[in-house]
C-alpha cells in the first residue's frame, strides 16, 4: 500500500490534500499521448466530466488542457468575446479584478459590478446593469476564494436569460466545481471553468472547462480570429472531440500523468451521486462555521446563503495577527492560508474544507484543524 510521507495537513483553498489513489495514478509508466491506451483514458476522463458538471446535452463540450485555472480566463477572453465588445463582471472579491484584467488583455471591455467586501451584487443591481449595455458575456465568480463569498449562479443565470437572452453566462468555478452544487444543463450555463487542484483534488496543472453548444456557436460566429494561439478553441475543440471519440489527435502534448490522476479522481467522485457530494460539503461547512462562531470568529460573508461550502474566510480576533496564528497552527500540523483581498489582507485567514478532507471523515482533518485552531487562538491571547 502506498502511503504519503507524514506532512502537515494542507487546508488552504487549493491545492488541497490528495487521495493516495490519485497520487499513485501519477506514477503510471510513460505512454504515447497518441497511443490507444492513453487516448482511451483521456476519452473516458472527458466523458466523466459530463457527469461532474451534470450535463447530458450532447452539444456541451468538455475541455482539459495543461495549465491552471487562469488559462480558463484566457480561453474565455480569446474565444468568446471580440475586441471592443462588453463584458459584465460581477465582483465578489479579488478574482473578479483578475478576470477583468484578462478580458481587457484581449481587447474586451469589462464593466465591474462591485459589492462591499463580504457581500454580493443584488439581483436588482445585476438586472439594472444588464439593461444598460449589450453585454456579450456576464462573468460570475462562483466562490470568490479571497472572501469565501458564494454567488447564486442559478438565479443570476435565470435573470440573464430573461433580461439579456443573448448574453453568455460564464462561471469561474475554480473554487467551486466538485464542492458546490452546479447543474450545467438545468441552470442554462454557457461556460464553467475550473482547475485540477481545488475541490477536484488532483495536483495543479490542468485547466478544465465545460462549454454549452451556444458558447461554441458564438465562437464559430466570430468575425476576428481567436486572440491566442495556445488558448484557441479552433485548435483544441477538434482534439477534445477526437479524444472523446477515442481517436488519436494532436495539437500540443497533454500530460498523461495528470490525466491519469484526473481519471482516478473523477472515477471516485462520479461513483456516488453528485447530490451526496454537495450535501457532504454543505454539512461539513455548516459544522465548521458553527464551530468557528463558537470560538467567537466572524465570517467575511455575513449572509448565510452567501457563504461558500468549500472554504471559510474568517476575521482574526482583535489583537491577533496571521503571522502570530499561522505558525502556531503549523506546529500542530495544520496549514491555513492568510488573507488575499488586498483591502483587508492582514485582518483575516482562510480555511479550505474540500475534497478528501471532507468526504473521508476517517482522516480526521476537520476535527484536528478545529482543535488546533482553538488551542492556537488561546495561546495567542496569553
Ligand atoms: C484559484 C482560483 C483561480 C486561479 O486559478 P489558478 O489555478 O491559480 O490559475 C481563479 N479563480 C478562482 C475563484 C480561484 O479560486
Amino acid at each position: 500500500m502506498f502511503a504519503q510521507a507524514s506532512h502537515p495537513t494542507l487546508l488552504i483553498p487549493g491545492p488541497i490534500e490528495f487521495d493516495d489513489a490519485v497520487l499513485t495514478a501519477m506514477s503510471h509508466p510513460s505512454q504515447s499521448h497518441v497511443g490507444a491506451p492513453f487516448v482511451q483514458t483521456f476519452g473516458e476522463t472527458l466523458t466523466m466530466l459530463r457527469k461532474l458538471f451534470l450535463t447530458t446535452d450532447a452539444s456541451a463540450q468538455p475541455l482539459v488542457v495543461s495549465g491552471s485555472g487562469t488559462l480558463g480566463w484566457d480561453f474565455v477572453a480569446a474565444n468568446l468575446i471580440e475586441p471592443g465588445e462588453d463584458a459584465l463582471v460581477l465582483h465578489t472579491g479579488y478574482f473578479a479584478d483578475s478576470f477583468a484584467d484578462a478580458l481587457s488583455t484581449y481587447g474586451a471591455v469589462p464593466t465591474q459590478l462591485k459589492a462591499p467586501i463580504g457581500a454580493r451584487p443584488t439581483l436588482e443591481q445585476i438586472e439594472a446593469a444588464l439593461n444598460e449595455k449589450n453585454y456579450k458575456i456576464i462573468t460570475i465568480t462562483h466562490t470568490d476564494t479571497s472572501t469565501g463569498v458564494l454567488s447564486d449562479i442559478k438565479a443570476i443565470s435565470e435573470l440573464a436569460r430573461r433580461v439579456s437572452p443573448d448574453t453568455l453566462v460564464v462561471v469561474d468555478g475554480v473554487c467551486s466545481v466538485g464542492c458546490e452544487e452546479i447543474r450545467f444543463d438545468d441552470w442554462c450555463l454557457d461556460v464553467v471553468l475550473t482547475a485540477s487542484q481545488k475541490a477536484i483534488g488532483v495536483p495543479a496543472g490542468l485547466c478544465i472547462m465545460m462549454m454549452s453548444g451556444r458558447a461554441i456557436e458564438t465562437f464559430e460566429a466570430r468575425k476576428s480570429k481567436p486572440g491566442s494561439y495556445f488558448a484557441s478553441f479552433a485548435n483544441w475543440l477538434p482534439i477534445m472531440r477526437n479524444y472523446e471519440a477515442k481517436k488519436p489527435s494532436y495539437f500540443a502534448t497533454p500530460s498523461p500523468q495528470l490525466i491519469h490522476a484526473l481519471h482516478t479522481s473523477l472515477t471516485q467522485i462520479t461513483a456516488l451521486p453528485m447530490e451526496q457530494r454537495f450535501k457532504q460539503h454543505y454539512e461539513v461547512s455548516r459544522y465548521v462555521k458553527k464551530s468557528l462562531e463558537d470560538m467567537g470568529l466572524k465570517q467575511l460573508a455575513s449572509e448565510e446563503a452567501a457563504q461558500a461550502n468549500g472554504m471559510s474566510a474568517v476575521y482574526l480576533p482583535e489583537g491577533i495577527t496571521a503571522p502570530e496564528l499561522l505558525p502556531k497552527l503549523l506546529a500542530k500540523g495544520i496549514i491555513f492560508a492568510g488573507g488575499l483581498h488586498k483591502e483587508i489582507a492582514t485582518k483575516y485567514f482562510r480555511f479550505g474544507h474540500m475534497g478528501v478532507s471532507v468526504t473521508n471523515g476517517d482522516l480526521g482533518h476537520i476535527e484536528k484543524a478545529l482543535s488546533a485552531l482553538k488551542e492556537s487562538l488561546e495561546a495567542c491571547k496569553k
